[in-house]
């Protein structure tokens, strides 16, 4: 199997019926970076940039930070790589920094919520990202952002450190693309006016599975109750990827689902054209959906989406498909 993956690592996912995947890796700190070429992902899709505080004894200064973007940008060379900014606070505690206690925490202040509320810090990280990638392209995301205007206040937070960098006569990005991560659900209301906003989105199916279905992620008693590859999640990602085609807004998804064959499957199946996974899934699902026939694939699944909830049992069916390819 190992060598199987190995020979197909240079190959690009390309169904049968010719949609071309992007299959990028998450990443978090440098040694996860040597990946990119063992698997043949062809981008980072998610570089959890919390890693280096939750490892480090004493806040990162800014020159670690940078030291770091730098380091993660060179080794992709010009393979695309999305950097999401902090997402600490909740139960992501920082040991040297002070602890709030919360009732539920994954519901508190947390992310980009504690990010707007004390930009220093994340001005101070957006200043890094510019900064280290000086004269090429910066993708940069937000995560659990659950209003549109919570994405306005973050996007202007980078304007104004642009601006900073500007009159300061630092070398600038090429570009840089500002997206939102989508794991919560309230987003899913206002999607037309988050991608009027955003250069693109990504999806976080881990906690939009979560709050969706409202069961702890990490608490299997209640996580394993419900099925990703149910009608209600699975029209929730049908409706993102439409909407974000409707909009020319390129949209990817990074939570665990991807890294799962039968739910990458379903999600080439549904639109999704990038997606980024645990390194060690890239051949697995590159091995799987080399052998897809998308067309075929929503021919199968679109119909049985539209059926009244709970009268197909998808998740056989789509194993069943997947068999057959
Ligand atoms: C997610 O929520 O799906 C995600 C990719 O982010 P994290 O797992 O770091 O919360
Ligand atoms: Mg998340």
């Amino acid at each position: 199997r190992q060598a199987q993956y190995r020979a197909l690592r240079d190959k690009p996912c390309v169904t049968k019926d010719g949609c071309n995947i992007q299959l990028m890796m998450n990443a978090g700190l440098t040694i996860d970076l040597p990946h990119m070429v063992e698997t043949g992902a062809t981008g980072i899709g998610l570089f959890r940039t919390e890693m280096q505080f939750m490892v480090a004894p004493t806040m990162p200064r800014v020159s670690d930070q940078l030291a770091l973007y730098r380091t993660v940008l060179n080794s992709a060379d010009k393979r695309p790589v999305t950097f999401r900014t902090l997402d600490i606070g909740g139960d992501k505690v920082l040991p040297y920094m002070r602890n709030v206690e919360e009732e539920n925490p994954a519901l508190g202040w947390r992310a980009i919520r504690l990010g707007l509320d004390r930009p220093g810090l994340l001005r101070s990280q957006v200043r890094a990202l510019l900064r280290a990638a000086g004269g090429r392209e910066l993708r940069v995301m937000f995560p659990m952002i659950a209003t549109v205007e919570e994405f306005d206040q973050a996007k202007k937070l980078v304007d104004l450190e642009l601006t900073h960098l500007r009159r300061h006569g630092h070398a600038l990005p090429e570009r840089v693309h500002i997206g939102a991560m989508l794991e919560v659900p309230s987003l899913l209301f206002q999607l037309d006016e988050l991608l009027e906003r955003v250069d693109f989105l990504s999806v976080g199916s881990n906690d939009l599975m979560q709050f969706l279905y409202a069961a702890d992620r990490g608490n299997t008693r209640v996580a394993s109750r419900f099925d990703p590859l149910s009608a209600p999640v699975l029209r929730a990602l049908k409706d993102i990827a439409d909407k974000a085609q409707k909009h020319g807004k390129p949209v990817a998804l990074c939570g665990e689902m991807a890294s799962q064959p039968l739910g990458a499957m379903a999600l080439a199946i549904l639109g999704y054209r990038t997606m980024s996974l645990t390194p060690s899934a890239v051949g697995p699902v590159k091995a799987l959906l080399l052998a897809l026939d998308c067309k075929k694939g929503s021919e199968m699944l679109l119909p049985i989406l539209a059926q009244p909830v709970g009268s197909v049992p998808i998740r056989a069916r789509l194993e069943e498909f997947a068999q057959a390819e």
